[in-house]
């Protein structure tokens, strides 16, 4: 692997309010609760950080509101590497997810604010930015027509396109004609449409500790994840496609690809955090020696 390419991020920035407890309240109730912490999130800029820390060149296009949050995010962001010129900052408030934490179970509550203000209209003035990238990695934190404008630009200019159907919802048959890989967890593959043939060929099924599985022709292929002890598999999913956007991007295979996103997201599980767990390329490459 040795071209530097570029990748290019369509997608959600947002700050995690986290609130851990011993119980959660009831309609009405106040407890006291045992912590609080804000972690940088949103499935588009954690991909981008996933994808930045493996090495690539990665160009973010999303927004921010005008508050604390905003500059905070978007310094974060350059923080990791990632290029934020295409991020604007606009008058609404930044994207939050609201995460109260209860032993194993957790509730969350998304807010979109700024991640609403990623229009079609938004995504065709950064048109030239998606036309130059090697690759475009897209998820459904934003709306629909965005995520439509971004995969069609990328069409028209021979980019190939991975879509995270994350949070699933009904994906237009245009949208999934310009698309070159969905990689959907066990329960989004579920809500997808089971008729579409031409879809199905284009599914990268990721299972969780059993790694992620496609088809070749008629061919089912599982590529195993591999052993470690998980400690948190928050962001695996994330940590799993900028891993496997990378690989793609520096011209491995598609089973290659495979296996280094399941490299990429089994070491994020080793560790706390969704973004904080996230690998380097040095990590990964002396994890697979
Ligand atoms: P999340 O929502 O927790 O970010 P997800 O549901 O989108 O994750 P999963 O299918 O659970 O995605 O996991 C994505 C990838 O992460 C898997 O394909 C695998 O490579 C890796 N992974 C997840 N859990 C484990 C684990 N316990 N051990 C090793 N690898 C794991």
């Amino acid at each position: 692997m040795d071209k530097n390419p570029v990748i290019t991020v369509v997608g959600s920035i947002n700050m995690d309010l986290v609130t851990l407890t011993d119980k959660v309240p009831q309609m009405g109730e106040t407890l006291m609760g045992t912590k609080f912490q804000t972690n940088p999130g949103g499935k588009g800029a954690n991909q981008a950080v996933a994808a930045a820390r493996l090495g690539v060149h990665v160009k973010m296009i999303g927004c921010v509101g005008k508050d604390q949050f905003g500059t905070e995010l978007l310094h974060h962001l350059q923080n990791q590497g990632i290029d934020t010129a295409h991020v604007e900052q606009v008058e609404d408030r930044t994207g939050i997810a609201t995460i109260i934490v209860s032993g194993q179970d957790n509730s969350i509550i998304v807010v979109p604010g700024a991640n609403d203000h990623v229009t079609g209209d938004f995504v065709e003035t950064r048109r030239d930015i998606i036309a130059q990238s090697d690759l475009l990695l897209l998820q459904l934190e934003i709306p629909l027509e965005a995520v439509r404008k971004a995969a069609q630009i990328a069409k028209e200019n021979g980019v190939k396109v991975i879509l995270n159907p994350a949070p699933i919802r009904d994906l237009p048959g245009e949208l999934l004609e310009n698309i070159e890989y969905l990689t959907p967890n066990e329960h989004e593959y579920r809500l997808l449409p089971s008729h579409n043939e031409e879809l199905h060929k284009k599914v990268i099924l990721t299972k969780g500790r059993e790694g992620v599985s496609y088809y070749e022709g008629n061919q089912l292929v599982n590529i195993p994840a591999f052993n470690v002890s998980a400690i948190d598999t928050t962001g695996a999913g994330d940590s799993f496609n900028g891993g496997f956007a990378v690989g793609l991007s520096k011209g491995l295979s598609l089973k290659e690809a495979c296996q280094y996103g399941n490299a990429v997201a089994a070491l994020s599980t080793t560790r706390l955090g969704a973004q904080t767990g996230m690998p380097t390329a040095n990590e990964v490459e002396a994890f697979l020696k």
